[in-house]
């Protein structure tokens, strides 16, 4: 499968990790937008939001669970942070392989539509 985060799960595509367990992977991103910048993503491939299939409901909640973690390891649990996930083509999702983005380490900007 032609797929950027599959291949960085594979490992066939470097990445600076910052978690990782059986089901999730995190890793900064290359083009950081904040001073703290991670993207969280199922090892298993799932498109969009929109495939998140019943059975996936607890990857979901995994990845929620790895961006507490990452947001405590990464000092940013107390001052604050920002969870985004895009989704389609109007929200700008470059990546068909659903993340989360986890922001913060400075004042973050309005969100904008
Ligand atoms: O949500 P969206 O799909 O637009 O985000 C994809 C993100 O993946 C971008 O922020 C981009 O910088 C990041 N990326 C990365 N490493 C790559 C390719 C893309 O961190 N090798």
């Amino acid at each position: 499968m032609d797929c950027l985060f599959c291949k960085i799960v594979e490992g066939s595509i470097p990445s600076q990790k910052v978690f990782e367990n059986e089901q999730i992977l995190a890793f900064k991103d290359i083009q950081p937008a904040a001073p703290v910048h991670v993207l969280i993503i199922p090892k298993k491939h799932i498109a969009t939001m929109n495939d998140v299939a019943e059975e996936d409901l607890p990857l979901v909640a995994e990845m929620h669970k790895a961006a507490q973690q990452i947001a405590k390891e990464l000092g940013v649990a107390d001052t604050g942070y920002r969870l985004i996930n895009n989704c389609g083509p109007d929200s700008g999702q470059a990546v068909y392989h659903i993340h989360y983005h986890l922001l913060g380490g400075a004042k973050l900007g309005a969100l904008t539509g």
